[in-house]
């Protein structure tokens, strides 16, 4: 994955760049940030509150792997922001997980809560390792270290962990076994639990869930048609997968998908329930039967209807994204797309659904768990998803209904919004 040089951006007040810089991941969702604070013009002392973290622990995780051997990793929870709710949010575990990726992380957090206007505030963790290398025992080793150590400022109406890229409900399990046997039976402590764990139904297909129905509304209200339309899907994990499943509702073709290991192409559309058995099998889903192998970078530049990046971060960026044919991008991974790409999308015509908004159902299902586990009480999934469709579709048509009359993007829009939330919150709590 591309790693850009850092520039420094403009200082509140300061004429801004007349493009995008490239930046790293933390400076980027502040200049997108800026940009919204412009907009509302939010005072420069807010700013200074929300550029940075509340809090952030950096811990060392030492585990001992099956050879023996202790290896130490690094591992990261960043609070950032908790005017609206406790802090919430996923943790991740992958090679290039570092304090500044975990902090705009965790930023995004406060800004997607409150653009979905659940009763949070924004955190997210993560642990410097490489799981496809490490056995199911090491990681269970490495979840509990790394859960004990960061436990003192965790809390059912504190900090609540989540899944997030390479962690899922077994994780989670560990997480929620790790920090009960300290402080007792606690299942509110972490969401995305197994089922059978006091997880809510319809939770691990949350967020691919929400895309859809976030790209079904966007289609119907900015005039897209969507009927026999293709969509290329860059991610076959958790959300990717499910997306890629559920889109076929809305009568599109999913023609192309992709995993680490290189992307399936089809012109005339995959069979994704084949495709997705044969990933499980395989470990990839490359060499799906009739399927044609591609890059991932070919992916993202397929002349197709709807482009999903469901991966990693800044994935279009400067390098590509004149070359990006899909109509709309909707951001299903966190931070896909580098504030510099997203100018020359916009230049170019194509609409992007931002992060804060097209991901956010996994969050807010995260919040219906939190919610049944705390009441005790189990929701049927015709409830939870019925829930989640209501939250998606009132956040959508505030960010298109705020887009329209400021006459803005929808990521600004979306942004815009979040901002004025969490400030107000934090002015009606005193804190400033
Ligand atoms: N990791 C997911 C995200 O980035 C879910 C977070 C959560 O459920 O707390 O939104």
């Amino acid at each position: 994955m591309q790693r850009e040089e850092t520039v420094s951006e403009a200082e509140p007040g300061k004429p801004r760049p007349t493009r995008a810089p490239e930046l790293n991941p933390f400076e980027a969702v502040n200049y997108f940030f800026d940009r919204a604070a412009d907009h509302i013009g939010l005072k420069d002392e807010m700013r200074a509150i929300f550029r940075s973290s509340y809090r952030e622990l950096t811990v060392q995780v030492p585990v001992r792997m099956d050879d023996g051997h202790l290896e130490v990793f690094t591992g990261y929870r960043v609070q950032h922001n908790a005017a609206r709710g406790p802090y919430k949010g996923g943790v991740r575990y992958h090679p290039d997980a570092d304090l500044d990726e975990v902090r705009a992380l965790a930023s995004l957090m406060t800004w997607k809560t409150a653009v979905v206007d659940i009763p949070f505030g924004g955190a997210k963790g993560g642990v410097q390792c490489d799981p496809k290398v490490m056995s199911v025992r090491e990681k269970e080793r490495l979840t509990r270290r790394f859960t004990q150590t960061i436990s003192y400022i965790l809390g059912i109406n504190r900090d609540i962990p989540a899944p997030d890229v390479n962690t899922d409900a077994q994780t989670m399990a560990w997480m929620m076994d790790a920090y009960s046997s300290r402080y007792g039976y606690t299942p509110a402590i972490v969401t995305g639990k197994p089922v059978e764990l006091g997880g809510s139904f319809g939770r691990a297909a949350a967020t691919g869930r929400g895309v859809v129905y976030c790209l079904e509304d966007a289609a119907r209200d900015l005039d897209i048609n969507l009927d026999g339309a293709t969509v290329a899907v860059q991610g076959f994990g958790n959300v990717g997968s499910w997306f890629a499943r559920l889109v076929g509702d809305l009568g599109c073709r999913v023609v192309a998908v992709s995993d680490v290991r290189g992307a399936v192409y089809n012109p005339n559309g995959l069979e994704i329930p084949a495709v997705f058995d044969w990933s499980n099998e395989s470990g990839s889903v490359v060499d799906a039967p009739g399927t044609e192998t591609i890059t991932n970078d070919e992916l993202l530049e397929l002349d197709v209807d709807v482009l999903v990046p469901a991966a990693l971060d800044r994935v279009i960026n400067e390098g590509n994204a004149d070359r990006i044919k899909a109509r709309i991008v909707v951001e299903a991974a966190n931070h896909p797309v580098t504030p510099a790409a997203d100018e020359v999308l916009h230049r170019a015509g194509k609409i992007v659904v931002p992060d804060i908004l097209a991901n956010a159902g996994g969050v807010t299902v995260s919040y219906f768990e939190w919610v049944q586990n705390i009441q005790q009480f189990r929701w049927e999934e015709e409830q939870v998803n019925a829930e989640l469709r209501k939250t998606m579709s009132r956040a959508w048509s505030n960010v298109h209904g705020r887009a329209t009359v400021d006459a803005i993007p929808l990521r600004l829009a979306a942004f815009a919004i979040a901002l004025e939330k969490v400030e107000y919150a934090d002015r009606l709590r005193g804190y400033v």
